[in-house]
């Protein structure tokens, strides 16, 4: 039997085709119909088969380490919620997701937390990802609107990776983009990235910026742009609004080309190269990922890109935009139903009008009224100092493994010691999060559940339940919704099925949403597939949003009218300047480390270390150093060295290459406690965020480095 499915290894989305026999997945290959890779698979994607398996799986809930049925387990965490809440109040109680779940198990833990505990506390692992990327768009378009969608990548003339290493993080896409390359004579390609990655093999030019110099990049080429009579001066003057700020601001920082190359440390010849191919250019994609976000200037960093795109106009139009991937395969999901603690509910903030008022009603069943919070809750490190100062008192994690990712994770575990009550759902026993939990719920996993997931280009897809969950594990929502009726608000969450809960999401980002008097449009809309019974649902289709009666074929690219989001219609240019990085030498750790994923693993390994030929590329935890550094502090290439802050420790295999610049290193995020003790990039990271978006400055830690000598 062929089942069509999607992949979850990335926020590309790829569409799988998975054979099935007798309980078994035997393989998988890309589905030729989904339009997010028409038949490509990446090393990760092919492997899908390999990395699954009973070995490692949570089968049982626990409570303090013994194991209990479910009854039992769903019983004593409804009596200790509802004891928290009554004695502390909602807020006292947080969740905290992950861009892994599918949209429907969103969709319920944010109803739950938000609306029946009344809580605003429920952040999501995307904080870490794209949270600098939904501010900058929101400040520039009026709404967290992804314009393009991967087929601009293939209309472009000039595309512009900025911050990312698509040919390891985002493999589909990369291979995309190199057949589209080789297609068409004409096409670009300018990779700007502090590190010589693989994705430079498809560079025509390549600028090896200093770290945390993207804004003097951007507003250097604004500038230019200016200076050289390249501004779409029509599209300014009648489709946005704050050019002449946000211009002053890019000449006061980088008025001319010399300047800015050497704020950016690059040669002025080739600054100036890029700067002529975009100012030259109307079809151009840039495309940002982590390296821009993943800063304690992140936001600002995204309108600097946001303010070259709409002063030349290149904007709404085939091949062109301001293009954020999607690190998790569903950020976007996460999005959609609010599921970020400065989001409401339906993709709509606390702050959009009547937004309060709408869910309430909607969420109202008789008898039960929701209990909606005001404002906005906790992000994501916000929240744990609210644990570590006693006022979240019982925390539910799901699908994610904080204690790995998070900036300061031993600050992380010793606060998740201290918070009276730590549930945590997921599929596999080997997280280090387990470590901290008072009671471990087995979640179904990949493969095992049905849902949907949105990819980076807005496109929803459907992820389809194919083998059955091993011992007792089950669903997400099934969890949250037991809970829930165990708490006396089983009207609310009543559903027989991820459809039923699907077509409720769909309801509800119509609901109310029109342009009339007293109504606020809003951009999130698949109302046209509400309705759907399971059949129609197990059909669907991928289809990117909106998908509504004005569009009920869904949406490839937004703002083509030139009219956006925000209350004037016009888009925002945004005066910025760069900041200096928060975290800076401390004593002898003084090397910034750079870290990132590998071409082959994700996130904590637990699922993609299981297959063999997945280990091959990398197969243990990595220091990369510069030559000149590694001369100077004693390492050698194949040695163990160790870096060290006050925060913690990290020991990995010395690789010694011209890819780094000097004085910087790179490490890779996935190895952790359950494979390699103190090899946890994130035990160095300071945790510190943009003030905007709360994403952390994952990349921009200070180290020292040593040699490790063997025993
Ligand atoms: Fe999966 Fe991403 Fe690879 Fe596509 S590119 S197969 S979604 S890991």
């Amino acid at each position: 039997m062929h089942e069509t499915t999607t992949c979850p290894y990335c926020g590309v989305g790829c569409g799988v085709v998975a054979s099935v026999e007798e309980g078994r997945l035997n393989g998988v290959e890309g589905d030729r119909d989904h339009p997010a890779n028409y038949g490509r698979l990446c090393v990760k994607g092919s492997a899908l088969h390999e990395t699954l398996g009973h070995q490692g799986r949570l089968t049982r809930p626990r409570i303090e380490g013994r194991e209990v049925d479910w009854n039992e387990a769903l019983d004593t965490i409804a009596d200790r919620l509802g004891e928290v809440r009554m004695r502390h109040g909602g807020a006292a109680i947080a969740g905290y997701l992950s861009g892994q779940l599918l949209t429907e198990d969103y969709y319920i833990a944010n109803k739950f937390f938000k609306g029946f505990i009344g809580t605003p506390h429920l952040d999501t692992n995307s904080r870490l990802c794209m949270a600098s990327a939904v501010a900058g768009y929101k400040r520039a378009l009026g709404a967290d609107a992804v314009p393009c969608c991967y087929e601009d990548l293939e209309k472009a003339e000039l595309v512009v990776l900025s911050g990312s290493n698509l040919a390891w993080n985002h493999p589909v896409l990369f291979q995309r983009l190199r057949t589209a390359k080789s297609r068409n004579p004409l096409m670009r390609v300018v990779v700007i990235d502090p590190r010589v990655t693989d994705t430079c093999e498809l560079a025509d030019l390549y600028l090896p910026i200093a770290p945390g110099s993207d804004i003097a990049l951007f507003n250097g080429l604004l500038a230019y742009m200016a200076a050289r009579g390249r501004l779409d001066r029509d599209f300014i003057a009648h489709h946005t609004e704050g050019f002449e700020a946000a211009l002053a601001a890019a000449r006061d920082e980088a008025a001319d080309i010399a300047t800015a190359a050497r704020r950016c440390e690059v040669d002025a010849e080739r600054l100036e190269t890029f700067y002529y191919w975009f100012a030259s250019q109307l079809h151009v994609v840039t495309l940002y990922s982590q390296g821009v976000n993943q800063s304690s200037s992140g936001t600002d960093r995204v309108n600097a890109i946001i303010n070259c795109h709409l002063a030349g106009g290149s904007i709404g139009l085939p091949g062109a935009g301001p293009f954020s991937i999607t690190g998790q395969p569903n950020a976007m999901g996460g999005r959609e139903v609010g599921g970020l603690a400065n989001q409401l509910a339906a993709h709509m903030d606390y702050h959009t009008p009547g937004a309060i008022d709408r869910v309430a009603r909607f969420w109202s069943v008789p008898g039960l009224t929701p209990t909606l919070p005001e404002a906005p809750g906790h992000k994501a490190l916000a929240l744990v100092e609210a644990i570590e100062r006693g006022e979240i008192r019982a925390l539910w994690i799901m699908a994610t493994n904080p204690l790995v990712s998070l900036p300061d994770a031993n600050r992380v575990r010793r606060a998740l010691h201290k918070c009276p009550l730590v549930i945590v759902s997921d599929c596999m026993a080997d997280s280090d999060t387990l470590g901290c939990a008072d009671i471990v719920l087995p979640a179904s996993g990949w493969s095992e559940k049905d849902g949907t997931v949105t990819n980076s280009e807005r496109r929803i897809s459907r992820q389809r339940g194919l083998l059955p969950a091993p011992g007792e594990a089950r669903h997400d929502w099934w969890i949250i919704c037991e809970v829930a009726r165990r708490m006396g608000f089983a009207a609310a969450f009543d559903y027989d099925g991820a459809h039923r809960i699907f077509d409720e999401h769909a309801r509800l980002s119509g609901f109310e949403n029109g342009d009339g008097p007293g109504e606020t449009f809003r951009l999130f809309d698949i109302s046209a597939l509400a309705g759907m019974d399971r059949a129609a649902y197990d059909a669907l289709a991928p289809v990117q949003w909106p998908v509504n009666a004005a569009s009920p074929r869904g949406t490839a690219r937004l703002f083509e009218s030139g009219r956006f989001m925000t209350d004037s219609g016009r888009a925002r240019l945004v005066a910025v300047r760069s900041r200096a990085a928060i975290q800076q030498p401390e004593g002898e750790a003084r090397l910034l480390l750079n870290s990132g994923r590998i071409r082959d693993q994700w996130h904590t390994m637990n699922r993609t270390a299981r297959a063999a030929r997945l280990m091959h590329h990398r197969s243990e935890p990595f220091i990369e150093v510069h030559p000149a550094d590694a001369a100077r502090y004693g390492v050698h290439d194949g040695g163990l060295a160790r870096l060290v802050n006050a925060r913690g420790d990290y020991l990995g295999r010395v690789r010694v290459t011209t890819s780094q610049r000097r004085g910087e290193l790179f490490v890779p995020i996935h190895w952790n406690d359950q494979f390699s003790t103190r090899a946890r990039a994130s035990a160095l990271v300071a945790a510190v965020c943009d003030p905007l978006s709360g994403q952390p400055e994952s990349k921009q830690a200070r180290v020292a480095l040593a040699p490790l000598p063997l025993p």
